[in-house]
C-alpha cells in the first residue's frame, strides 16, 4: 500500500555537461525526471538499489528525453510526458494535460502546461516538489523557441502560484551564471546579494544549488520580478508594462 504520509524520497543525477535528471521514490514506485542520457541514472539506481518504473519527460528536447528508449528497455519503465507533444517523445505511453493530472503511487501529480520554451513544455508537480524543466531555472527561465515574451510570462505566472515553500527542481545547473546576471539589474537586491553568496560557495565545492523554494525564487530571479523598481530602472523601462520589461530582461540575458 502506498503510503502518502511519507514523503518521496528525491536524488539528484547530474548529466551530461550540466543537465539533472531525478529519481523520485515513493514505496514500490520510482520514477525519473527528464533522463537525458541512461548510464548516470543507472549507476544511480543501482546505487540506491531502486527499481525504475516511470519515465517522466517535461518537454521533448533530446537533453531531456535521450535515455527514454535505453532506460524503458532494459526496465521496462512506463514512460509519461506531455500530451500535446507525443509525437516529439521517444516512447511516450501516457500522454498527460493539466485536465488529467496524473498519479503516482497513490498520489495526486498536478499538471502544469506552461509553453514558451517549447510549446508542449509542462511541470509535474509532487507533493510540494516542482519539477520545471527548462522553463523556470533557479534565478533564471528557458530561452524563448516556440513563445514569445507573453506566452512565457502567463506560464511563470502559473508557477508562481504554487505556494512558497514549493522547492523547484529544474533541468539544469545554470545558478550562479543566472545570478551574476540578476545583479547587473537588480545589485541593491539584498536577498540576491546573500543567495549569490551561498551558490557560489556550493559551486567552489561543485555541489548542485538545486533545490530553492518557490519564495526564494520571487525573492531573487529577475524573470519573475519584472515589475521590481530597481530592475525597471536598470532597463530605463519605468512606465512599460510587465510583460515589455519581462521582453527586456530575455533579450538582455540572451546576450549576457
Ligand atoms: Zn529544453
Ligand atoms: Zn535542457
Amino acid at each position: 500500500m502506498p503510503n502518502t504520509e511519507i514523503e518521496p524520497e528525491i536524488e539528484i543525477v547530474p548529466c551530461l555537461s550540466d543537465n539533472y535528471a531525478y529519481l523520485v521514490k515513493s514505496g514500490d514506485a520510482c520514477a525519473v525526471v527528464d533522463p537525458s542520457e541512461a548510464a548516470p541514472v543507472k549507476a544511480a539506481l543501482a546505487r540506491k538499489g531502486w527499481s525504475l518504473t516511470h519515465i517522466l519527460n517535461t518537454h521533448h528536447h533530446l537533453d531531456h528525453c535521450g535515455g527514454n528508449l535505453d532506460l524503458k528497455r532494459e526496465t521496462g519503465a512506463t514512460i509519461v510526458g506531455p500530451g500535446k507533444d507525443a509525437d516529439r517523445i521517444p516512447g511516450i505511453d501516457v500522454g498527460v494535460d493539466e485536465a488529467s493530472g496524473w498519479e503516482f503511487d497513490g498520489r495526486k501529480v498536478k499538471v502544469l502546461e506552461v509553453p514558451a520554451h517549447t510549446r508542449g513544455a509542462i511541470t509535474f508537480v509532487i507533493d510540494g516538489n516542482a519539477f520545471t524543466g527548462d522553463t523556470l531555472f533557479l534565478m533564471g527561465c528557458g530561452r524563448l523557441f516556440e513563445g514569445d515574451p507573453q506566452m512565457m510570462w502567463t506560464s511563470l505566472s502559473k508557477l508562481m502560484t504554487l505556494p512558497d515553500q514549493t522547492k523547484i527542481f529544474c533541468g539544469h545547473e545554470y545558478t550562479q551564471s543566472n545570478g551574476r546576471f540578476a545583479l547587473t539589474l537588480e545589485p541593491g537586491n539584498q536577498a540576491l546579494r546573500k543567495r549569490m553568496e551561498d551558490v557560489e560557495a556550493a559551486r567552489a565545492r561543485q555541489a548542485p544549488t538545486v533545490p530553492a523554494t518557490m519564495g526564494l525564487e520571487k525573492q531573487t530571479n529577475p524573470f519573475l520580478r519584472p515589475d521590481s523598481a530597481e530592475i525597471r530602472k536598470s532597463l530605463d523601462m519605468e512606465g512599460a508594462s510587465t510583460v515589455a520589461a519581462f521582453g527586456e530582461i530575455r533579450a538582455r540575458k540572451d546576450k549576457f
